[in-house]
């Protein structure tokens, strides 16, 4: 398997090679053309298996460079992995023009009227350190019919309900 045969942009190939990674690991071969079709997606994965690069590379496939406005949205459990995830989206969005952004510490306001793509890293372990009604409060705050994608070492009732809930017809990858 191979990056080249993902149809994604000559420009993504580049920051994606550029990175060093050469061969998508097994979930990015399985995870990140069904993500470019705007499919919703729940990834069983483990953090590890390269699934910060699938969700970036789906965002960044995805991402109008026509519109200046925020039109992805990443959520993560803890500061240092939404800093890893900002590394990531910049270093293969690098030929695309893409400007990331990580909000930490309750700092930035965000219009939400463009987001078109969201995911949830880590899902379960947000779950377990109570962020469920912060969770539920953001979906409300989204555009309807949006693009989810929900990354998660385990599936918990909760995570369960939240894919239920906000997921269209998911495209459901164990890795
Ligand atoms: P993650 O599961 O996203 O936390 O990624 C785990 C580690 O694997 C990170 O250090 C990545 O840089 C690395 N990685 C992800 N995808 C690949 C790949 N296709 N080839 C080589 N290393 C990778």
């Amino acid at each position: 398997e191979s990056f080249d045969k993902m149809g994604l942009k000559e420009n993504l190939l580049r920051g994606i090679y550029a990175y060093g990674f050469e061969r998508p690991s097994a979930i990015q071969q399985r995870g990140i053309v069904p993500f470019c079709k705007g499919l919703d997606v729940i990834q069983q994965a483990q953090s590890g298996t390269g699934k910060t690069a699938t969700f970036c590379s789906g965002i960044l496939q995805q991402l109008n460079y026509e519109v200046v406005q925020c039109q992805a949205l990443v959520l993560a459990p803890t500061r240092e992995l939404a800093q890893q995830i900002e590394k990531v989206m910049r270093a293969l969005g690098d030929y695309l023009g893409v400007k990331v952004h990580a909000c930490v510490g309750g700092t930035s306001s965000l219009r939400s009227d463009y987001i078109r793509m969201f995911v949830l890293d880590e899902a379960d372990e947000m779950l377990s350190r109570g962020f469920k009604d912060q969770i539920y409060d953001i979906f409300q705050h989204l555009p309807p019919k949006i693009q989810v994608g929900v990354f998660s070492a385990t599936m918990p009732p909760e995570a369960l309900e939240i894919t239920r809930k906000f997921l269209n017809k998911p495209v459901r990858i164990l890795v």
